[in-house]
Order: C-alpha cells, then sequence, then structure tokens
C-alpha cells in the first residue's frame, strides 16, 4: 500500500509545551511532507504526504521523524514560564479572522508563500506602531542606524548561526561573472509551472551572502573589535528580515519577509539588563493606552533539532527572552509580536567588543514584528474604526 497519509507513535512522548516547537520542526524533515500534526496529547504523530510513497521510503521518512523526537522531546524538562505582565484578558470588539477582508480588499497581495505587498491600511497601521516604536527609542536617546538587508555570510558563521538555525537561512547569490553564463541566462532563463528557475546552479557564483534574519546583529558587526565608551551605545533601526519557515508559512502571522524594529543596548550587564526593563514598563503604558490584549511571557528561540534542547534551557534558566504575546481572539491563541532579549556576554565575547575595562561588552535588543503587530491589531479590533481607540482612529485619511 502506498497511502498518502502516515500515521506512528511517537519513540518518545512528546510533551506538551514541546508539541508546536516538534511540529514546526517536522515540515523541514523531507520534501514529500505535505503537512505534519501531532495530536494534543503528544501521542500521535500524523502526515500528509504530497504524493504516494513506497512503503520501503515511507519507513525512511517514518525514522527521520523520529530523529527529530528523539532529539527534542526525550528528557526535555518543561521551563517554569514566567509571566511578567498579564492582559489577555482585555475585552476588545472584534473576534473574525482578518485575512479574507484584507484579501478581499485587496490590502494584502500575496507574492509567494509568506511574501506579501501590503496596502495604505496596514501601512498606517504599521506606521502608528513605528511612531510608538521610535518614541521608545528617543526615551532612550537612541542613535538611528540603517543597515543592509544582505548580511556576509562569515558574519553569521562567526556568532554561530549555521548551527543555530540552518533551516531559516536564505541565501543570495548572482550570475558568475562569465559572459558564456550570463549570455546563456539572459536566453534561457523561464520558470516552470511552480515557479522555479530553470538555470543549472554551477552558473551561480559561491554564496557569500544571505538576507539578513535579524536587525540588531549589523550592530554589533559595527562595533567588532572596538573598545566601547563608558556609556555604551544604544541604538534603533528598522530593517527587512528573512526566516524560511517552510509548511509553517502562513498568511500575515509567519513570513518569509518581515519587518523588523529594534532597539538595542550594548554595555555592561547592569544597563543592558535596566534598559530592557525599562523599555518593558514603557511598552506596557504604551499598550495599556490602546486596550491591546496581550501578556509578556519567558521564551526561547526556535533552535534548530540538535541545538534545541540546549539552548532553550540555556536560555529559559538565564532569562534571556520574554515574548509580547498578542491574543488572537478568531483562533482562541496568541502570536508573539515583540520580544524583550538579553545575549550575555555572547556578542561581546565572539566579535570581540569590549567594555572600558576590558571585558567583553554585554547585549540586549527590544525587537517587533510591524506586520504581526498589525495583524494582530486588526484581529483585536476588527476593520471599523469607530471600534478603535480614540487615538488610532485619526490614521485614516
Ligand atoms: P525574534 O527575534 O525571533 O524574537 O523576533 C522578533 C519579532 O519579529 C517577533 O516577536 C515577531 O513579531 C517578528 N517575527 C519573527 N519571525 C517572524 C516571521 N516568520 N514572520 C513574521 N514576523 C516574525
Ligand atoms: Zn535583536
Amino acid at each position: 500500500m502506498n497511502p498518502l497519509t502516515l500515521q506512528f507513535a511517537p519513540a518518545a512522548a512528546i510533551p506538551v509545551h514541546l508539541i508546536g516547537e516538534v511540529q514546526s520542526k517536522l515540515a523541514y524533515v523531507d520534501e514529500r511532507i505535505a503537512k505534519a500534526q501531532i495530536s494534543p496529547a503528544g501521542d500521535q504523530i500524523s502526515l500528509e504526504l504530497k504524493r504516494a510513497v513506497p512503503t520501503a521510503e515511507q519507513a525512511v521518512i517514518e525514522e527521520k521523524v523520529q530523529r527529530v523526537v528523539v532529539s527534542m522531546a526525550q528528557g526535555a524538562i518543561r521551563p517554569k514560564v514566567q509571566v511578567l505582565e498579564d492582559y489577555l484578558d482585555r475585552p476588545t470588539p472584534f473576534a473574525g479572522d482578518p485575512m479574507p477582508e484584507l484579501l478581499r480588499r485587496g490590502e494584502l497581495s500575496r507574492e509567494a508563500n509568506g511574501i506579501y505587498a501590503l496596502g495604505p491600511l496596514l501601512s498606517h497601521l504599521i506606521d502608528w506602531f513605528e511612531r510608538r516604536f521610535l518614541g521608545l527609542a528617543e526615551s532612550f536617546s537612541a542613535q538611528p542606524y540603517r543597515f543592509p538587508t544582505l548580511i556576509p555570510a562569515q558574519y553569521l558563521e562567526r556568532v554561530g548561526y549555521f548551527r543555530a538555525f540552518p533551516h531559516s537561512l536564505s541565501f543570495a547569490t548572482h550570475l558568475r561573472e562569465d559572459l558564456d553564463q550570463i549570455d546563456a541566462f539572459a536566453a534561457g532563463a523561464a520558470c516552470d509551472d511552480h515557479g522555479n528557475l530553470n538555470v543549472p546552479l554551477e552558473r551561480f557564483a559561491p554564496i557569500q551572502t544571505l538576507l539578513s534574519p535579524a536587525v540588531c546583529y549589523h550592530l554589533y558587526f559595527t562595533l567588532a573589535d572596538q573598545t566601547l565608551s563608558p556609556q555604551g551605545i544604544t541604538a534603533t533601526a528598522v530593517g527587512n528580515c528573512f526566516r524560511y519557515e517552510s509548511l509553517n508559512l502562513q498568511s500575515l502571522e509567519r513570513l518569509w519577509n518581515f519587518t523588523m524594529r529594534e532597539v538595542i543596548f550594548v554595555g555592561d550587564k547592569d544597563f543592558v539588563l535596566e534598559n530592557r526593563e525599562l523599555a518593558r514598563q514603557r511598552m506596557q503604558r504604551v499598550f495599556g493606552e490602546i486596550g491591546f490584549a496581550y501578556r509578556v511571557e519567558s521564551a526561547n528561540d526556535p533552535f534548530f533539532i540538535g541545538e534545541f534542547r540546549k539552548q532553550a534551557a540555556f536560555q529559559s534558566a538565564f532569562q534571556l527572552k520574554y515574548e509580547i504575546r498578542a491574543r488572537l481572539p478568531f483562533k482562541d491563541g496568541t502570536l508573539a509580536v515583540g520580544s524583550y532579549n538579553y545575549h550575555q556576554d555572547f556578542f561581546g565575547r565572539h566579535l570581540n567588543i569590549r567594555l572600558p575595562d576590558g571585558s567583553p561588552a554585554h547585549t540586549g535588543c527590544v525587537a517587533f514584528g510591524l506586520e504581526r503587530i498589525a495583524f494582530a491589531f486588526l484581529a483585536q479590533f476588527g476593520f471599523d474604526p469607530t471600534q478603535w481607540p480614540s487615538s488610532m482612529q485619526e490614521i485614516l485619511p
């Protein structure tokens, strides 16, 4: 039999708190998987395949899935979730899914999976939140920076990004500087029915550059091999970020290409931690003014399979990451619209950024996902501006 669905029990029990993390990684197990689901109790895995697969190959796919399960779930300890703010219960006037309406209005145009063009309503909403984020940056006298969308492979290698997040990398290259190759490309380049360009890989130059996955890394690289002045650095920047999320790419909630505003702190430990905490308190007031329903809780980054258990436990033990999780009433769930991060002296050590006393600098950042915050706002407040907080009604022309 060559079924299109595979079902089996996981080799190790998947604790409930890890179901989402493991399930999202199953997207990267095999190209033939169209959908992967773990039962709510964590005791059943079900894979939908794109096409029928011979029995021997099914066993290969199952074995790869079990490798993920064992690596991520076996012996995993549930981290204690620390909640710093809880306003999830704030009443909000809307409960629909904004996506169909955004598409119907032409406010969103899907260019490809995880890639969208945004129209005026979303742009005005993002501008409103941007003004608040810039206000936050100003309150710290943060200096503005502009960073490129591309990032050298060597940079990411230096900070261990390839080991931690290989699955989500996006590579950038160009044609080799060779007239025959360029002429052949110009004469024959075309996309097939799946949108795949019919160009042999050897026509491309070796990869030296990627699309940047985060904003603050660029600042740390500008500071490499330097000694900071005693007052440290406070910076802000907005930029395009890229994280390939495969089957998990979904609506405006999970994009391949998204925009992040960051406020970044570089200095000694107390400087970074105190400013991170101040930023949280200042944003608490901003969110309170519009009656946003959200919670701030401890979290971890989506490390790849082999790195996940160790790194996530480390982040949790040292309270390195907190997420602002907005309520999405239409799915009775939450979505991370921002994060408060502390990297200890990780970048200071790897990039040789020194404090005046010669010790490695500490870094931290506050990061907001602009598409997500606009999406979460519409999910809570809907499309009728008379239902919006009064301070936001002015944004529409
Ligand atoms: P992080 O550095 O992972 O905490 O990301 C900062 C913020 O960027 C998150 O809180 C999200 O709001 C946003 N973000 C991260 N990944 C994505 C994605 N794939 N699509 C849309 N927004 C994202
Ligand atoms: Zn950052």
